[in-house]
C-alpha cells in the first residue's frame, strides 16, 4: 500500500516516540548544510567575511526564536539543549541571588533535568519545595501561592508533560509569581512552537526549549532570559570567551543553531493544521483502544494535553512484555525511570497511579510523519498483543 507521501504505509517499524525525539525535517537539514563546509567560520570575532556570514546566520536564528516567543533577540541564549537551558536557568539565577537562604518551588512531575538539578543544589543555602499534583499531573495555582515565602526566589514548572502529556496553565501561575516578585521558569521543551506562550501575558522570566523535539537537530537549544521588568541576571555555568553576552561561552554551534531557527519557523507555520491532525489521530487511537481493551485507562488530562501524545495504563500487563510483543512499533514504556531503574516513574507515582496500572503504562507519541494507516495498523497490533498477553481469566467486565 502506498501512502499520501508516496511511501509504503506498512513500512516497519513505525516510529511512535516523538516525545523522546523527532527526525530532522529535510527542509531543516537543507538549511543547515551550507554551514558545515562553506560558511564554517567561527562567528566570533567578526574579522573577515566568513565570520560575518556565520554571525548573520546566528543572528537570523536568534531573531526567529525571539519572534516566536514575542521576545527581544538579546533575550535568547543558545545552549546545547533543554537540559543545559534548564540547568542554566536554575543554577545561573540562583548563583546571582547572592547571600542568604534561597527557596525554590517546583512540581513532582518535572523532567529529570529540573529535579536532579534542584537535588544537587539543595543544601544549606538552597531550600526546595516539590509540590504535589492532581491525578492529571497538574499543580494548582493556589498551591503555588501558598508555598511562596519571603525567601522564595523562583518557581520552575513544566508546560507540557513529556510522560503523561498534560498541559500546565501558565498564565494563572505567572500572575501569582509576578505579583509576589518571584521569577518563573518554564520548561517548554514539548510545547515551544505548538502552544503559544508570551512573556508578558503568561508572565514568565525564563523559558527552556530544545531543537530535537521540534524536528530540528540534537545538541542545540535555547534559554529565554527576560531583559527588563525585571532584568534576570545569570551567573554562567560555562566560562570562556564570553559568547552569548557572557552567559554561555564556547564557539557557537552554527549549523545546529541555523537548524533550530529553521525548525522553529517551520513548526510554527505547520502548527495550526498539524495540531488538529495529530489530535484527530490520537483520539482515533484512544477511542479504539478504549473500545478494544478491557481495563485500560488514559492517563493525563483528556483534552488539555500535547496533541499527538497518548499515555495509557493497562491493568495486569507488563509494559516491557507488551513492547516486546509489538517489535514493529517504536513506543515507550511509562513505568521505568530514565536509566532503566525499576519501579514506576516519578511522574506516575506523583499522579497516584497504583503499581498494578503503572507497570502496564505505555506512551505513544504521534508525530509529523505518521499517517492514519500507520495509526490504525499500530492500534490493531496493540489490541492483539494485549489480548495475547492477558490470560483470559484476568479480563475484567
Ligand atoms: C526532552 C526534554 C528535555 C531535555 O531536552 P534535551 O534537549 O534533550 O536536553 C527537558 N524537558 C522536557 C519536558 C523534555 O521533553
Amino acid at each position: 500500500m502506498i501512502g499520501p507521501e508516496g511511501r509504503t504505509v506498512t513500512r516497519q517499524p513505525i516510529y511512535l516516540d516523538h516525545h523522546a525525539s523527532t527526525p530532522v525535517d529535510p527542509f531543516v537539514l537543507e538549511a543547515m548544510l551550507p554551514y558545515f563546509c562553506e560558511t564554517f567560520a567561527n562567528p566570533q570575532p567578526l574579522g573577515h567575511a566568513f565570520a560575518r556570514q556565520a554571525h548573520h546566520a546566528i543572528e537570523k536564528a536568534r531573531r526567529q526564536i525571539a519572534a516566536i516567543l514575542g521576545a527581544h533577540p538579546e533575550e535568547i541564549v543558545f545552549t546545547s539543549g533543554a537540559t543545559e537551558s534548564i540547568n542554566l536557568a536554575l543554577q545561573g539565577a540562583l548563583r546571582r541571588f547572592g547571600a542568604g537562604r534561597v527557596h525554590i518551588i517546583t512540581s513532582a512531575v518535572e523532567h529529570a533535568a529540573t529535579l536532579r538539578c534542584l537535588d544537587a543544589l539543595r543544601g544549606d543555602l538552597v531550600d526546595v519545595t516539590v509540590l504535589g499534583v492532581d491525578d492529571a499531573g497538574r499543580v494548582a495555582p493556589e498551591a503555588i501561592a501558598s508555598a511562596i515565602r519571603p525567601d522564595t526566589r523562583m518557581v520552575s514548572l513544566i508546560h507540557g508533560n513529556n510522560e503523561i502529556g498534560t498541559l500546565t496553565p501558565i498564565a494563572p501561575i505567572g500572575a501569582i509569581t509576578r505579583q509576589r516578585g518571584v521569577l518563573l521558569h518554564i520548561d517548554a521543551t514539548q510545547t515551544f512552537c505548538r502552544i503559544p506562550l508570551h512573556p508578558d501575558t503568561d508572565c514568565f522570566d525564563l523559558l527552556s526549549l530544545s531543537g530535537h523535539k521540534i524536528y530540528g537537530p540534537k545538541g542545540v537549544g535555547a534559554l529565554y532570559v527576560r531583559r527588563r521588568n525585571p532584568r534576570v541576571a545569570l551567573e554562567p555555568m560555562v566560562y570562556g570567551g564570553e559568547h552569548e553576552r557572557g552567559r554561555r561561552s564556547g564557539t557557537l554551534n552554527v549549523p545546529g543553531i541555523v537548524g533550530l531557527g529553521a525548525a522553529a519557523t517551520l513548526a510554527v507555520e505547520k502548527a495550526p493544521e498539524e495540531r488538529q491532525r495529530l489530535r484527530g489521530l490520537r483520539e482515533r487511537m484512544a477511542e479504539a483502544l478504549l473500545a478494544g481493551v478491557p481495563a485500560l485507562r488514559i492517563l493525563g488530562d483528556r483534552t488539555q494535553r500535547l496533541d499527538g501524545h497518548l499515555s495509557v495504563a493497562i491493568q495486569g500487563i507488563q509494559a516491557g512484555a507488551l513492547m516486546a510483543a509489538v517489535p514493529n512499533l517504536a513506543i515507550s514504556a511509562g513505568a521505568t525511570c530514565a536509566a532503566g531503574k525499576p519501579g514506576p516513574s516519578h511522574v506516575l507515582q506523583a499522579i497516584g497511579l497504583e503499581p498494578e496500572w503503572a507497570t502496564g503504562t505505555i506512551r505513544v507519541g504521534i508525530g509529523r510523519g505518521n499517517t492514519q494507516a500507520e495509526i490504525d495498523h499500530a492500534t490493531t497490533d496493540l489490541i492483539q498483543a494485549i489480548a495475547s498477553l492477558r490470560p483470559a481469566h484476568t479480563l475484567l467486565g
